[in-house]
């Protein structure tokens, strides 16, 4: 485990929350690289996502997932409750708006983990935010990784390979793109990006004017 370096902030008259937002094709390891950076970086916020997908094993309400009925959904929706939505392999996804500006606002860094489309309005909201690409190797690669995971049914692989070309299409769109193969090296990448982003001088806004405050009323 890393320390973070609140103290060094908070010495310095606090920090801006950094928003990380990571898509990927299904399959390509974003989950596993987004688990790998939460335990490596425990004070990150994490947006838990509203779906109407069915859990799958393992999933817990409130934890990987707020599952949601359809009509549940739309209603949220319609009334403006999520930042972004999508709709995704045939199921809708969205991220509640408050609970993100609510830890922004106390300068928590907040990691999302949203399809494309998503990932694509939220740059219309936070335009400062980091943008992630993580890549497969090859599409050989890819698909063996969505059977290998064994969570999905034949029908559902066939879909998310048909949508990958789609989502890569619009990478281009992301700041950096990381291929998944080695996962060390992609973890070590994504971990480069998240600690060069924390050092932006946007994130750290009490740094400048605390430091300069030591040579006394100029
Ligand atoms: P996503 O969240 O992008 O849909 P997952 O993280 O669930 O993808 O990964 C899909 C499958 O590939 C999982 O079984 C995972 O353990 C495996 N996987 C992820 N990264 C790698 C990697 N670098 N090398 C080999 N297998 C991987
Ligand atoms: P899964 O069903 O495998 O958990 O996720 C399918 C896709 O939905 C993934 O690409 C995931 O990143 C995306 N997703 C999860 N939550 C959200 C969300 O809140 N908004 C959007 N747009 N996509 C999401």
């Amino acid at each position: 485990m890393r320390p973070t370096d609140a103290p060094l902030d908070n010495l310095h008259g606090g920090r801006k929350g950094l928003c990380l937002v990571l898509s990927a094709p299904s399959g390509a390891g974003k989950s596993t690289l987004v688990a790998r950076l939460r335990a490596e970086f425990p004070g990150f916020a994490y947006s838990i996502s509203c779906t109407t997908r069915a859990p799958r094993a393992g999933e817990e309400d409130g934890v990987h997932y707020h599952f949601l009925s359809r009509e549940t959904f739309i209603s949220r929706r319609d009334a403006g409750f999520f930042a972004e939505w999508a709709e995704v392999h045939g199921n809708f996804y969205g991220t509640p708006k408050a609970p993100v500006e609510e830890k922004l606002a106390q300068g928590h860094d907040m990691l999302f983990d949203i399809d494309v489309q998503g990932a694509l309005q939220l740059k219309q909201v936070f335009p400062q935010a980091l943008y992630v690409f993580i890549l497969p190797p090859s599409k050989e690669v890819l698909e063996r990784r969505l059977r290998g995971r064994g969570t999905d049914a034949e029908e559902v692989i066939l879909k998310r390979m048909r949508n990958a070309l789609g989502e890569l299409t619009q990478a281009v769109h992301f700041d950096y793109h990381i291929v998944n193969d080695d996962l060390e090296e992609a973890a070590d990448e994504l971990r480069a990006v998240y600690v060069a982003g924390r050092a932006r001088a946007i994130c750290r806004p009490g740094l400048l004017p605390g430091l300069m405050a030591q040579w006394g009323p100029r």
